[in-house]
């Protein structure tokens, strides 16, 4: 069953007016960002969205990356506990102001800089004449850009499966663009909010998680199609462009940034990344089978107050490893059994200190199913 604890009083007027402004909003400026052909004559100017010559990818970069850098600064120089539900809070953990630090260094440095203000300041016609082009929709969290590209196959089957034995997903909330997006909003009053009121949790919702595989598997085919087209060994341009529109259109525009983004409020801040995101999926089977060895284990002084599961943006029932009829018991749980990113939310949210990302060691701890 699909369980979320919402009820009709849960949002304030001017959040449904939020709502009913940011749903279409989100979608119409998506529609303009990745299809701009769709809504122009044949043959009409690319540049007609263009705002002071910049195209709509500038322009959502900078908004994105704005709003993401000021909750970060706003969260380092806050030093708060963002996850504590009272309104007296905790200094911010080191733990919290080191992930902090990754994602407004990564989004600003990374995501920003780098591939939107180094080339269009030596761009020709200068850095207020973007030239006239599509959005790309080969971002590297769908895995098959890694068949097309020697640097990026490095960086996702080598360098990313290292990392996750050695930090679990983290790369998830300390890193990656989409996830910098989710970790921002989700210590925002009204995010916090949506995690934990509107995230799907229960069994059903657990099991949707199939979904995820199932796109992983079609990027992998595409990936492998790719391939075998680039060697010439099996050619096949009509289902290649099938695949591609597919991608484009579900995965990418529908999935990846209408619902990836536009549901935060109806959805909690990380529906893609739980159910679409195949990067995700492949992190979580690399963990599962290398025994990544990070873990969250609770300790014996869980009370079973249950605020560590409503925190959960990845809507992983964590009580169920601290506590059994509110007596403690001590379960860790890693990329095994759960989809966690290692957000930390759970550890700072808790009140009594009950959990904590420890390593695990073989014969240390139970690591059992979440079942
Ligand atoms: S799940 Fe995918 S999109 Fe989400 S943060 Fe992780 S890599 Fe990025
Ligand atoms: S671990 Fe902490 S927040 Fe979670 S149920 Fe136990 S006491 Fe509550
Ligand atoms: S279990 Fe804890 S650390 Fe893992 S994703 Fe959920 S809140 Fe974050």
């Amino acid at each position: 069953m699909i369980t979320t604890t919402h009820t009709t009083s849960s949002r304030s007027r001017i959040e449904w007016l939020f709502l009913g402004l940011f749903l279409p909003t989100t979608f119409l400026f998506y529609l303009v960002y990745k299809y701009p052909q769709w809504l122009l004559p044949e043959h009409g100017d690319l540049r007609t969205f263009y705002l002071f010559g910049k195209s709509p990818g500038f322009w959502y970069a900078t908004l994105y990356t704005g709003l993401v850098a000021a909750v970060c600064v706003w969260v380092l120089i806050g030093n708060k506990n963002r996850y504590q539900r009272s309104k007296k809070k905790d200094p911010l953990t080191p733990y919290q102001r080191a992930k902090f630090l990754s994602i407004l260094l990564a989004q600003t440095v990374g995501f920003y800089i780098v591939p939107f203000i180094l080339p269009a300041l030596s761009q020709e016609g200068g850095f207020w004449n973007d030239p006239p082009k599509v959005a790309t929709k080969a971002a590297h969290v769908y895995v098959y850009p890694a068949f097309q590209s020697a640097g990026l196959a490095v960086y996702l089957f080598v360098v990313i499966p290292v990392a996750v034995w050695f930090f679990g997903k983290r790369y998830c909330s300390w890193f990656c663009s989409c996830g910098n997006l989710a970790e921002a909003v989700g210590v925002l009053p009204w995010g916090a909010k949506w995690v934990r009121l509107y995230t799907p949790r229960g069994t059903t919702a657990k099991k949707l998680e199939v979904l995820q595989t199932v796109i992983l598997l079609f990027a992998l085919f595409y990936g492998a199609m790719l391939l075998l087209d680039g060697v010439r060994l099996f050619t096949a341009p009509s289902l290649l462009q099938s695949l591609q529109a597919i991608q484009d259109l579900l995965i990418d525009f529908l999935f990846g940034a209408v619902v990836g983004v536009g549901a935060y409020p109806l959805l909690g801040t990380r529906i893609w990344c739980r159910y679409g995101c195949p990067l995700a999926k492949g992190m979580q089977l690399v963990g599962k089978f290398t025994r990544s060895r990070y873990a969250v284990v609770p300790n014996d002084k869980c009370r079973g107050l249950g605020l560590c599961t409503q925190v959960c943006p990845m809507g992983i029932d964590v009580a169920s490893f601290a506590h059994k009829d509110k007596k403690p018991i001590q379960i860790a749980f890693g990329l095994d059994t759960t989809p966690c990113i290692g957000c930390g939310g759970c550890i700072d949210v808790c009140p009594v200190d009950a959990l904590s990302f420890r390593e695990i060691r073989p014969g240390t701890l139970a690591v059992v199913s979440s079942e």
